[in-house]
């Protein structure tokens, strides 16, 4: 049985007295969701204030994006050590935000996807393709290569206490979100891909979905039986819409 979880990007949005107000509207409306798992991943600047404000709660934290790296000279990167330090759980790697504006490729997100194991992290490994490549008739090859890349690089065991977040880039606070079956169909295709290798570990693998969710789609994204929660950008930042999503994945 897989537990529901529902992680919260908040990109590089908020400010001390958002975040404050945000928390604190999570912590009341959301006290007594155990049935979901919940993380939200601040900017890397508020993850030791946000890490205060939900202590006492069922919030957990997690982290945008990390070096692959573990310190040394690399101005501006946050090693994943300093994430599990300041109480991280969770980091967000290979965000197409990431890929497209950073040149992240896959086998430098699959590079950080061991480092963040070996730091005690659990990697929500992002995968979707461009509308370019769903149109020429690609999803299917570029996710898997995506996934692939994790795989070849560390096992298929790597993906025990991990998480994959489908995430069509055509879809990414766009409004436009995948139907229940567009995702359905993918989110199936990366449970196969790994039931290839070990059906145990796909049978475990949390796969969640991203893409303009919301508080009225999410019940019937979450219906599918391949969707195990979501992955929300826009929403995550208004109480109400991230708390609906979160009480959505409880079914
Ligand atoms: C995201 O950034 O991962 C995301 C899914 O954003 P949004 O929900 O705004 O589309």
């Amino acid at each position: 049985m897989r537990q529901p979880l529902v992680v919260g990007n908040w990109k590089m949005n908020g400010s001390l007295p958002s975040i404050s107000m945000l928390i604190a509207g999570l912590k009341v409306q959301l006290s007594g969701l155990s049935e979901v798992d919940v993380v939200v991943c601040p900017p890397a600047i508020f993850i030791d204030r946000v890490a205060g404000l939900i202590d006492e709660s069922s919030l957990v934290l997690g982290a945008q994006t990390a070096s692959e790296f573990d310190s040394g000279a690399y101005t501006g990167e946050v090693a994943l050590t300093m994430l599990n330090e300041f109480g991280c759980r969770y980091v967000i790697l290979g965000h197409s935000e990431r890929r497209a504006l950073f040149a992240e490729t896959d086998a430098q997100v699959a590079v950080k996807f061991k480092a963040a194991k070996e730091a005690g992290l659990i990697p929500i490994l992002c995968v979707g393709e461009t509308l370019e490549q769903r149109e020429a008739g690609q999803a299917h090859a570029v996710i898997a290569a995506q996934l692939g890349a994790v795989v070849d690089l560390l096992g298929v065991e790597s993906l025990c206490d991990s998480v994959v977040a489908y995430e069509p880039v055509w879809a990414i606070g766009t409004g436009k979100t995948a139907t229940p079956d567009q995702a359905q169909e993918i989110h199936r295709a990366i449970r196969y891909q790994v039931a290839q290798q070990s059906e145990n570990v796909a049978e475990q693998l949390l796969v969640v979905y991203g893409g303009s969710v919301n508080a009225g789609n999410s019940e019937s994204l979450f219906s599918m039986a391949d969707i195990d929660g979501a992955l929300v950008g826009g929403a995550s930042l208004k109480v109400d819409e991230f708390v609906a999503i979160c009480r959505a994945a409880k079914c």
